[in-house]
């Protein structure tokens, strides 16, 4: 069956609609009609072979939320008319010891990721949420709760999990001081949720005019990071950092943030390494580690807090022929705070 969608067919070239065949539905299978679909960093960093690893024509996009039109006969959870979501990955061994343990972002087989992955069902590569249609694995497919505004929901698929699961990891909560670097699409998340968890939070970013934004998404206190007195402020004060950059920065300035026994966790995943000083490590004592969106059981659990939170992404609707534009204003830090595109668009 072919699927409309936009492909990206080199590095360098924007994308532009492509034609995909999809799978019939397995006895397992769903297949979802995709209403709406994040725009992540993660698509133009692929898209543009940043992580040298990119396969073309690329269709990206895993941050799907869409309506059930089939269901293979084994199904339980999903029947036609259901909302339905998708995220990152979209199968998994499901037997190895991360896998068993509900980790399956980190299967030791390597996972399938929902774009840019070897498919072992059709053979070939995965093809991303850009599309009219997906078809995917019941035990992989996500449940929102249709109170929730579906636009505003579909970046809890990735840019929610992301930075849900590290918070909950480091179990931040009450009485704990937390910073958030970066308010873009994980950023803005991270803030929310590290709100609704009860830290006290601090945002850094390096856009002035995120200030009132940053406070209004809930932040305790706002600091622009090029001011270096602002920054020195905070010096040994943090008990978790969460790093949601894009781009190259200084790492070694949000250690310096970090209290005794306190972490940094990297999320972003910029196109370059990032050096560290073994000094800022080293005294007081500090942890730096990184955190890859979250396992199924706990994408669920996400979506359900966010359903009964109310927390959505604060999104801006664009049709899929903005799609090009859109990945050269998140190149500005220029989106509040995440760019969802409106599949209808791809209809018409
Ligand atoms: P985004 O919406 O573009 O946000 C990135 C933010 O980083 C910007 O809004 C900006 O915030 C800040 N920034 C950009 N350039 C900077 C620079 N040169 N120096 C300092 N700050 C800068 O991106 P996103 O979709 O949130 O994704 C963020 C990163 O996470 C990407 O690298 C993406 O690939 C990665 N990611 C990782 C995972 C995972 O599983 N670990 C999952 C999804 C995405 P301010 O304007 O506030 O400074
Ligand atoms: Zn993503
Ligand atoms: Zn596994």
């Amino acid at each position: 069956m072919t699927t409309k969608a936009y492909a990206a067919q080199a590095a360098t070239t924007p994308l532009a609609p492509f034609g995909v065949a999809r799978r019939d539905p397995r006895p397992t299978d769903v297949e979802i009609d995709v209403l709406y679909c994040g725009v992540c960093h993660s698509d133009l960093h692929q898209v543009r072979n940043e992580w040298k690893n990119t396969v073309y024509p690329c269709v990206p996009g895993h941050e799907v939320v869409g309506r059930v039109t089939r269901v293979g006969k084994e199904v339980k959870k999903f029947k036609a008319g259901d909302v339905a979501a998708v995220g990152v990955i979209v199968d998994s061994c499901r037997t190895c010891p991360h896998c068993t343990r509900g980790l399956e972002q980190y299967c030791q087989c390597t996972p399938t990721y929902t774009y840019n992955s070897p498919d072992k069902v059709s053979g070939g590569i995965t093809y991303g949420g850009y599309s009219e249609r997906i078809i995917t694995d019941e035990a992989f497919t996500l449940k929102v709760s249709e109170k929730l505004n579906l636009a505003a929901a579909a970046p809890l698929l990735c840019a929610g999990i992301t930075t849900y699961s590290p918070l909950r990891n480091w179990k931040v909560g009450p009485g704990q001081k937390v910073g958030v670097v970066g308010l873009g699409g994980l950023g803005h998340m991270g803030v929310k949720f590290a709100r609704a968890l009860g830290a006290r939070v601090v945002l850094f970013t390096t856009s002035p005019g995120k200030i009132e934004d940053g406070k209004r998404l809930g932040a305790h206190e706002v600091v622009v990071s090029k001011n270096a007195d602002e920054m020195k402020a905070h010096a040994n004060s943090f008990d978790f950092v969460l790093d949601c950059v894009s781009a190259e920065h200084d790492l070694n300035a949000y250690l310096a943030l970090v209290k005794l026994d306190g972490t940094l966790c990297l999320v972003g995943l910029p196109e370059h390494p990032l050096p560290v000083a073994p000094f800022s490590l080293l005294s007081p004592r500090r942890s730096l580690a990184g955190s890859g969106i979250g396992g199924i059981a706990e994408t669920q659990e996400m979506l359900d807090f966010c359903a009964e939170k109310g927390i959505v992404s604060d999104v801006e609707v664009i049709p899929i022929q903005k799609v090009n534009e859109a990945y050269e204003r998140l190149l500005k830090s220029d989106v509040k705070y995440r760019f969802v595109i409106d599949m209808a668009s791809l209809k018409s």
